[in-house]
């Protein structure tokens, strides 16, 4: 694949070397060295945060309608580079074209809601008592953090960036070492567009880099997106410190199908839910229980997952670790006594052999006590659990640990109803295997899935990027009106 120049922090508006030690990018499409990046320490952490702490005073004191303006310009960027920055995600992360670009789509549109910030807070004021105003109104935090998985490289760091920069707060941030060059790209879009310098700084690196944030005395706050295991660590870390957090974690998404459900439209969106992005979403279908008679459906399922290519319409997963983990997971299924429907264990794609590839796999007679049920796998795969009714399925669907998704498939609105109500996850699908809340409703997960109040996105990131300010103001002194009056 083709060779991309060294990732370097971005500090003060500058690429900074610093003498870091460094760790290659692969490349998971044919498994070749793309890159290299720092392992950047506490210290280049410390410089980025007195370099956003410096450009904090001009940026906080702009108005919500100046900063927009820079985002106006870098939603532009966004739209015109999108071919580029495509074939960017694709090289780094793996997945397809199409998925690539949706992915900077999706920036643009979370850059669509940031610039609307200005007509969603007008703050609020009452006179409280005759001649006495009380207001509130929404100030930034200060220096703010934001940590990124390997799954979204473009998208994810704009679940939060945007969003904290026009709230007028400034940001370090530090992506996923797996999938560094997206966000080099968005840093010089940032300063094309006119973001000042020190307002967004960018910080290279694994755990060292993460712990270096959560200690920070002069952080504000800490938004995390990666596995549960981590988001916890972070939780905890970063709290500990008297910081603000949300650390969004794994999951383990339920899709209950219902034998009334359309079989053509459920069949083509269990598969696309479990096999998009190589099934590296955090919001992609593991689980389906099947309820009553779905045999016709999941026998049209077979059919869908067997016209996945890998290396042509399925793209790779993230490396040779990723690779190895879910195989083993397949395996450990078979063992266990499940019945392995499509497999796409040892997948090779011609020319590309060196590539981390796994073909889409349905795993039926899975029970809930198995790995497959239990475990965030993260590749292509989908456990069948057979349940006999729509309570037993919910039972099963509530007893995950984790709660980022779940969806029903029916025609049946009672029964839609009673899974929007009863099943234990932050973000619903009635009909739809992947149901991301679109801008301006809000992303997040329960359980084991976030930590932390409120979600990532939205109306309810406003909450999280500020704090509000509440003023009580007699204008006329002068005048015979006190504050009881
Ligand atoms: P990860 O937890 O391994 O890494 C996430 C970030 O944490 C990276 O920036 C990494 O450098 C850092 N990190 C890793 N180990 C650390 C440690 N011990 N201490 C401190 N920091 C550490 O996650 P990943 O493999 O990059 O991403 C996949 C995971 O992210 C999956 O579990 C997926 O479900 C989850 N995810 C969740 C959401 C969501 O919205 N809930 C969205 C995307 C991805």
């Amino acid at each position: 694949m083709m060779k991309q120049p060294e990732v370097l922090n971005f500090i003060n508006g500058q690429f900074t070397k610093n003498g870091q030690k460094t760790m290659d990018v692969i490349s998971p499409l044919d498994g070749s060295i793309i890159s290299k990046l720092p392992l950047s320490t506490h210290n280049d952490v410390d410089t980025a945060v007195k370099a956003a702490q410096n450009a904090y005073p001009s940026w906080s004191a702009k108005t919500f309608k100046e900063r927009v303006q820079i985002f106006f310009r870098y939603r532009t960027l966004l739209e015109e580079n999108i071919d580029e920055l495509t074939k960017l995600i694709q090289l780094e992360n793996g997945k397809n074209y199409g998925e690539a670009k949706a992915e900077v789509e999706k920036s643009m549109e979370l850059c669509e809601f940031a610039v609307s910030i200005p007509q969603i807070i007008v703050n609020e004021a009452q006179e409280v008592s005759k001649g006495v105003e009380c207001r509130i109104e929404r100030k930034p935090l200060g220096v703010v953090a934001s940590i990124s998985p390997f799954n979204f490289p473009n998208m994810v760091p704009h679940w939060t960036m945007p969003n904290a920069l026009v709230l007028g707060n400034t940001m370090v941030m530090k992506p996923s070492e797996i999938v560094p060059l997206s966000t080099v790209r968005m840093a010089e879009l940032l300063k094309e567009a006119g973001l000042p310098d020190g307002v967004f700084n960018l910080v290279n690196g694994g755990k060292d880099v993460v712990e270096a944030i959560c200690d920070h005395p002069n952080i504000e706050a800490v938004s995390f997106v990666g596995s549960t295991k981590v988001a916890k660590i972070v939780y905890k870390r970063a709290t500990s410190t008297l910081k603000r957090c949300v650390a969004l974690g794994g999951a383990k998404n339920h899709l209950l199908v219902l034998p009334d459900a359309n079989p053509d439209m459920t069949a083509s969106n269990v598969v696309a839910s479990m096999s998009g992005c190589a099934g590296q979403r955090c919001m992609a279908a593991s689980v389906m229980v099947g309820v009553d008679k779905v045999q016709h459906i999941i026998d049209k399922m077979v059919v869908e997952a067997k016209k996945l290519v890998p290396g042509e319409n399925l793209g790779s997963v993230i490396s040779a670790e990723a690779k190895a983990r879910i195989e083993a997971y397949i395996s450990q299924a078979e063992a266990d006594g499940a019945k392995i429907l499509v497999d796409g264990r040892n997948a090779i794609v011609a020319g590309k052999e060196g590539g981390f590839y796994v073909g889409a796999t349905i795993i039926d007679y899975v029970t809930t006590d198995m790995s497959v049920a239990r475990e965030e796998i993260f590749g292509p795969v989908i456990s069948i659990i057979r349940a006999k009714d729509l309570d037993e399925a919910i039972e099963i669907e509530n007893g995950s640990n984790y709660g980022n998704a779940a969806a029903v498939f029916t025609q049946s609105g009672g029964l839609a109803k009673k899974v929007m109500e009863r099943a234990s996850a932050g973000m619903i699908g009635v009909n739809i295997g992947v149901p991301v809340p679109r801008e301006p409703f809000s992303f997040g997960g329960w359980n084991d899935s976030k930590f932390g109040v409120g979600d990532i996105t939205g109306r309810s990131s406003i909450e999280f990027w500020t704090q509000n300010k509440k003023t009580t103001i007699k204008w006329n002194p002068e005048a015979q009106t006190n504050w009881m009056s």
